[in-house]
């Protein structure tokens, strides 16, 4: 089973097509992760987060087409506990897994990992971050989902 990959790019938007057909989403009320849906194909184009520190934003590999090499190895395995069957998981070798980030020890390890990534970057921003695109979409829809409910 291949696992979704996610993206991770500095949050420097510098030019936005569609914008009509994006609307942002709150899975649930008191949501952390803010999602920037095409209202026609429901794509995910963006998630804003606050542990991403307006930084960066994340989006899904191959939910919408893009610019960017993102063939690159994956730097870690995230949230493998929350698989219905992880059994099937295909890790790439050497590619370092998370099961959770319940544990100190987790989250400490993770962080040497993602701190030079979503760290602000030297060079000053040239466009819009992703959160304050969001301020320019209007209200956050909240979808008020039932959590671990199977949608499909
Ligand atoms: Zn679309």
């Amino acid at each position: 089973m291949a696992l979704p990959e996610l993206i991770y790019v500095r949050s420097d938007i510098l030019a936005v097509t569609g914008k009509k057909f994006m609307q942002a989403f709150h899975l649930r009320e008191g949501a952390k992760s803010t999602r920037v849906y095409c209202t026609l194909c429901f794509s995910v184009l963006g998630v804003d987060h606050p542990s991403y520190r307006n930084n960066v934003f994340m989006f899904f590999k191959n939910h919408c087409q893009t610019h960017f090499n993102v063939s690159q190895q994956p730097a870690a395995a995230i949230y493998l506990n929350e698989l219905t069957d992880f059994s099937k998981a295909e890790v790439p070798l050497g590619v370092p897994v998370f099961h959770s980030f319940h544990f100190p020890q987790e989250q400490a390890r993770f962080r040497k990992i993602v701190t030079h990534t979503f760290k602000q970057s030297q060079v000053g921003a040239v466009g819009q971050s992703l959160q304050d695109f969001i301020k320019t979409l209007g209200p956050v829809k909240v979808l008020n989902l039932t959590k671990g409910k199977q949608l499909l």
